[in-house]
């Protein structure tokens, strides 16, 4: 019998009588969601693997990339042993000779414990989309080396930074929608991108319970494709759209007056007087402050008695709206409002005829949509009697369900205006008293955070020293402009130039500029970069090309100017052709692996989780776990925390390290949270259990934690919730996270602008454009790029989106998946494509001020008029990959990053195309043109690009033909 979700293995008609099979069970990594799945073997062989039903995550569903884990298995693309490129050859022509660990391990030590002992920061660890930061940050911040990060920054730092510096927590790994209670669901700038199988899930419970679901993007895709209703809107707008949802909500007086009143800062005063208070919240500095760091000791007006009252103060009623004077006290005299006041202000021209003419949104679809949700949040609200007591130490007998959700990503990040936009969502979900209730945005752990969390970068020269650890973790989250990464000469610290002025939160760092700022010399030269898992070569750059040459170039004396490049990868992308030494990592199936609390763990809205991967198959050939090498290398440069007092090696291997690593002396924190304490019998906090991975093995490798009902929502105001956070190390102190409608961070960074404060200021040529951008309360402008575009002559916007069946460029080698995509078009509105002339199926070109793309059109009605797109990073360079010289994925297949540009040059000056306050890459602000391909054109996508076989891979490329 058929039988579903089952713990058996299937029928499996070519077994031996006397095969052994076994099912194992780990953590998938055929993209960023980390479903639990089964491994199932015969006689030690995968033969298939299916979902985890015991799994929080996925509950035994699967998609088509996790299936298809046993081909990336197979692929024959893997790299099997370490390499090191031959003398004298270019980078790029892929010469290497095969080299043992021991030499590989021999080389780095030198090289990097020279880099240590003389400039650590000349020393640089960039990842792509790998699961262990807190692992790679750790090793960077023991290095000593500034220059760090993952691959956030050309991802969506936009939507974790702007929502982080607003409500304390963010959309995916952080937060989410309560689909379960949602009524309504409104879903804007989504791709199938991030919390794939999970949103799958919760979307199909959500319709067939009757919720009703608008999808607000300019392509109708993926998740789109089941909404109730689709809003095409032109991208790098929803900024414009939810300024005229906020006017529309506070004219018709359908906000959450009491939720503002209590839990954010709208009615907090702001100084209104010119001079270094400006745009500040006043504070009393007799009261006490709770947190040092960010202080609570405001004021609010009291509607009784007329008077400026400490904001927490009992018996008080706030006001929203109006202008004051203060009364007798240190703050005499000065004139005040409430933050409140200042929203409104600043949306009172934002009407829906404003955001008609940008978003091409009709102005009565708009109002109309501001209706919706205010009818659904405040007609359709509940309570669910869970007890609570809040911060102030009130007791309430249940919790309040405004029931409508929303969900961003990508679509919203991925511009130079999209910390703005995304604050704009965030505010506009305050208004609506939906952040953590039921129904609305509900935060994971170790969310929610202080606003913003307080780790702060390094911010001084002093703070980077030879063979010592840094003083601050690389990145953090700046307060103030004296947070930002600068020398005494105000110039930037990091080679990817995040926290200076130019990019001052950039919270995740810029991996897009590292190589070209590097090769500029721009801030300074570095020695050693190395990249682990990102294809920089080819579709995790903005200017493809140039990175290719910028690899190869060279100094008047013959020398590379980025002298040793270390590619660490499991796979012959594009990017392995350039290394210098190239370390063979393992698949996801072949590691021990944590997906931690001190990193991006698999929490629930009910609770901590985290989850782990455990080998189930041996490495193939030589390859090893980047963990590992990080391991080997920690030890053998003795960083002090894998050093014993006595100078030995602390740590045998990876797994001992997870086991055994605290975060402070006996602080009972590592990075596994589950099975801690001597006899495993302890949560979250314990001491190191020897035992702790069998737990995990023995327990579907998840550890989940359930927290009372009581502790599940309000977490940002939860007296019970801060405490249990704070005894637990999910955050530093218990004191409330009040949401920040206005945010005097950014007005500081302002007032440094106009020279009205005191410290650091941006140099001159900065100065508008930090004036322009850190408004305290979130605006829309145009992309950047807009600027310096003849919007005349390139009309149409362009995008990309990951293909739901690939992650990014990681499964072209799996043999399976690639029957799904194996070559992309560009899909153009019918009438678009009609109206340039261009055929469907035709050949085309797709053009940028930038550069061109030959590629084959694909006529859609599921994309807005004045936008194309395609999927991300199907188009491959020749041979990569594995693939065979005509394999579709070159000739047919297409990067649109030929038509994006990495710098911009601005007011005479140039910087990276990214959003001018987190360093965000701004992906999909490129305007494009069209036009049809002639007849005598080859009927192959252009730009061509060759790249080359590497020694030691596993299978001959006919076996991916
Ligand atoms: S959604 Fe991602 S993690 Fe889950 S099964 Fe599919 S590929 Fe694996």
């Amino acid at each position: 019998m058929f039988k579903i979700f089952s713990t058996d293995p299937v029928h499996d008609p070519i077994k031996k009588q006397d095969s052994v099979t076994e099912i194992k069970k780990t953590t998938c990594y055929m993209c960023a969601c980390r479903c639990g799945i089964r491994a199932h073997l015969r006689d030690g062989e995968l033969v298939y693997i299916d979902g985890n039903p015991e799994h929080p995550i996925n509950q035994g569903v699967i998609c088509a990339k996790g299936a298809s884990g046993i081909m990336k298995q197979k692929s024959p693309a893997r790299i099997t042993q370490p390499l090191l490129r031959k003398a004298g050859s270019n980078r790029g022509d892929g010469e290497f000779e095969p080299i043992s660990w021991d030499r590989a391990f021999e080389i780095l030590t030198k090289r990097l414990s020279n880099i240590r002992a003389t400039d650590p920061k000349k020393f640089a660890l960039f990842t792509g989309r790998d699961q262990m930061q807190a692992l790679t940050g750790l090793f960077a911040r023991q290095f000593g080396t500034p220059n760090y990060a993952a691959h956030g920054g050309f991802c969506s730092v936009n939507m974790a930074a702007g929502m982080i510096y607003t409500i304390g927590g963010s959309f995916w790994e952080f937060g989410g929608p309560d689909l379960e209670r949602a009524k309504l669901f409104v879903m804007i700038g989504t791709a199938e991108d991030h919390h794939s199988n999970p949103m799958k899930i919760a979307l199909s419970k959500f319709k067939r319970a009757g919720g009703r679901f608008i999808s607000i993007n300019p392509v109708r895709t993926g998740y789109s494709a089941i909404a109730d209703e689709w809003i095409p809107i032109k991208p790098g707008t929803d900024g414009a759209l939810f300024m005229a949802l906020m006017h529309e909500l506070i004219r018709l007086e359908k906000f959450d007056a009491p939720f503002l009143k209590r839990f954010s800062n709208s009615a907090q005063l702001v100084c209104m007087d010119s001079g270094a208070e400006e745009g500040l919240f006043l504070y009393d500095p007799d009261s006490d402050p709770i947190n040092l760091d960010l202080p609570h000791n405001k004021y609010i007006w009291d509607e009784k008695t007329q008077s400026a009252q400490p904001c927490f103060k009992q018996g008080t009623s706030p006001v929203l709206l109006g202008e004051y004077t203060m009364g007798p006290g240190p703050h005499q005299g000065k004139k005040v409002v409430p933050a409140f006041e200042l929203l409104k202000r600043q949306v009172s021209e934002t009407t829906p005829e404003w955001a008609s003419a940008i978003t091409s949104i009709p102005a009565e679809r708009i109002r109309k949509l501001a209706l919706e949700i205010a009818d659904t949040a405040f007609g359709q609200e509940f309570e669910l009697p869970i007890p609570w007591t809040d911060s102030w130490g009130e007791k309430h007998d249940s919790v309040t369900g405004r029931p409508v959700a929303f969900h961003a990503m990508r679509g919203l990040s991925a511009h130079s205006n999209g910390f703005q936009t995304t604050r704009g969502l965030a505010v506009l979900m305050s208004l609506l008293g939906t952040i953590d209730r039921p129904g609305g945005f509900r935060h994971k752990a170790p969310y929610p955070r202080q606003v913003p969390p307080n780790a702060k970068p390094p911010s001084s020269e002093n703070d980077i020293k030879p063979n010592t650890p840094l003083a601050k973790p690389p990145l953090g989250w700046p307060t103030q402009p004296e947070d930002l990464a600068l020398d005494s000469q105000g110039n930037p610290l990091r080679i990817d130039k995040a926290y200076s002025w130019e990019h001052p939160l950039a919270a995740h760092g810029l991996m897009h500029n590292v190589i070209t700022n590097a090769v500029k010399g721009d801030p300074y030269s570095i020695d050693t970069l190395m990249i682990f898992m990102a294809n920089m070569s080819w579709n995790s750059t903005m200017n493809t090309m140039e990175v290719r040459e910028h690899l190869n170039s060279k100094n008047v004396d013959g020398e590379f100017k980025i002298p040793f490049l270390v590619v660490c990868d499991a796979f012959q992308s594009e990017m392995v052709d350039f290394a210098d030494l190239v370390l063979p990592d393992t698949t996801y199936l072949e590691r021990h692996d944590v997906m931690s609390m001190l990193d991006r763990p698999i929490s629930e809205f009910d609770g901590p989780v985290d989850s782990v991967r455990i080998p189930v198959l041996e490495p193939l050939g030589e390859c090893k776990p980047f963990q590992e090498v990080l391991i080997e290398l920690a030890s053998r440069l003795k960083f002090p925390a894998f050093t014993t007092a006595e100078g030995e090696r602390k740590f045998k291997d990876y797994p001992d390290f997870i086991t055994r690593f605290q975060t402070g002396p006996d602080s009972g924190i590592g990075f596994l949270s589950g099975w801690r304490g001597k006899d495993g019998e302890k949560s979250l906090k314990g001491e190191p259990n020897p035992n702790q991975w069998q737990k995990y093995e023995e327990n579907n490798c998840v550890h989940q934690y359930h927290m009372p009902p009581e502790h599940q929502y309000m977490r940002n105001w939860n007296k019970g919730y801060l405490d249990f956070s704070k005894e637990n190390a999910l955050r530093q102190k218990n004191d409330p996270i009040m949401i920040a409608i206005y945010s005097d961070i950014l007005q500081r960074f302002r007032l440094a602008a106009t020279g009205k404060r005191p410290g650091a200021q941006p140099p001159a040529h900065l100065k508008d454009r930090i004036y322009k951008y850190f408004d305290p309360l979130p605006f829309w402008y145009p992309p950047l790029e807009d600027e310096v575009t003849d919007l005349n002559k390139f009309t149409l916007n362009a995008i990309t989106q990951r293909p739901m069946a690939m992650y990014h460029s990681w499964d072209s080698q799996n043999a399976w998946l690639r029957q799904i995509h194996s070559h992309n078009y560009l899909y153009v509105n019918t009438a678009t494509a009609l109206e340039h002339g261009i055929a469907d199926g035709a050949w085309m070109w797709i053009e940028s001020q930038w550069g061109k793309v030959k590629c084959m059109a694909r006529h859609s009605e599921a994309v807005d008029p004045g936008t194309v797109w395609t999927w991300n990073a199907i188009g491959k360079a020749e041979s990569a990959w594995s693939l065979t010289d005509n394999a579709d994925e070159s000739k047919k297949g297409f990067l649109l990053n030929h038509l994006i540009a990495e710098e911009l040059t601005l007011g005479g000056f140039t910087v990276s195309n990214s959003d001018p306050i987190t360093g965000q890459a701004g992906w999909y602000d490129v305007r494009v043109r069209l036009a049809p391909a002639g007849e005598e054109e080859s009927q192959e996508t252009w730009p061509q690009v060759k790249a080359y076989e590497v020694p030691g891979m596993t299978l001959k490329k006919e076996a991916n033909k």
